[in-house]
């Protein structure tokens, strides 16, 4: 297999999110744009996290810049899920309002439990308006039912990750290359499209995939199913309009839903 052309990270961690970095939005695109990505999203941790921005913080992001050395900018959010019900750390509105919503399970934010009961509040937290993707559902310290979760996929429009983070020798989250294996395989099967993200926290591991592409390979995933490899599905995804032809551009909110 080839090495597929990355042309988007949009799961990154700039100084707002209060741990790992001081690197600003203006460093991390700075530093994509030298790495010849098309765009870049931030999507610095929710509220709950110790240290991160709060409510002003993410409504202050709809009049940030959306081009920056050149690169195109979304700005979204890793929401941290709450409980079984699937709250999360954010208001709808504020969600709907940013680009784009990834679903995470942190600790100690989140009390993990069975798979059954950490797969019903993944699935209930899909339903919030603006979610568009499963943060790093690679981490065995969070159980998951994968084939039940996946299955949940396509009626709420999410999509999973994989996280490079997630394989990295020093990662933190256990299990991370067999979840990552499992994951890309129900994928597969299913045709559902996957994101890859660096999960960098800063400028140091922007557009980073390194440890992805083995497993791409591995399980021979076809690139058609990489969204990183495609800007105008990636747009499709986070409008949630499925036959839109939405190219990248200054803005991807429809001021009608928005
Ligand atoms: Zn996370
Ligand atoms: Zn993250």
């Amino acid at each position: 297999m080839q090495k597929i052309p990355v042309l988007l990270d949009i799961h990154t961690h700039s100084v707002s999110s209060g741990h790992g970095t001081c690197d600003t939005i203006s460093d991390m695109a700075r530093t994509a744009a030298a790495r010849s990505l098309q765009i870049l999203g931030i999507s610095d941790h929710g509220p709950r996290t110790a240290g991160s921005g709060g409510c002003s913080y993410f409504r202050n992001l709809l009049l940030a810049e959306r081009k920056r050395f050149g690169i195109s900018l979304l700005y979204g959010v890793e929401l941290n899920i709450l409980n079984e019900k699937g709250e999360v750390d954010l208001e709808d509105s504020l969600i709907r309002s940013l680009d784009y919503g990834l679903i995470s399970m942190h600790h100690p934010v989140f009390q993990s439990g069975t798979a059954s009961f950490n797969t019903t509040a993944c699935i209930n937290a899909m339903k919030h308006p603006g979610v568009c993707f499963l943060g790093h559902p690679d981490d065995s310290r969070f159980p998951l039912d994968y084939e039940r979760l996946l299955a949940a996929c396509p009626k709420y429009g999410v999509y999973p990750e994989i996280n490079n983070a997630s394989l990295m020798p020093a990662a933190y989250r256990t299990n991370g290359f067999q979840n990552s294996m499992e994951i890309l395989s129900l994928c597969k099967k299913q045709k559902l499209p996957v994101l890859l993200s660096s999960d960098s926290h800063g400028r140091e591991h922007v557009g980073d995939m390194k440890f992805i592409f083995p497993l791409l390979e591995a399980c021979a995933f076809p690139a058609e199913l990489v969204i990183n490899c495609n800007p105008a599905l990636l747009y499709r995804i986070i409008t949630k309009k499925p036959d839109a032809d939405v190219l990248p551009g200054l803005s991807v909110k429809d001021p009608a839903t928005s």
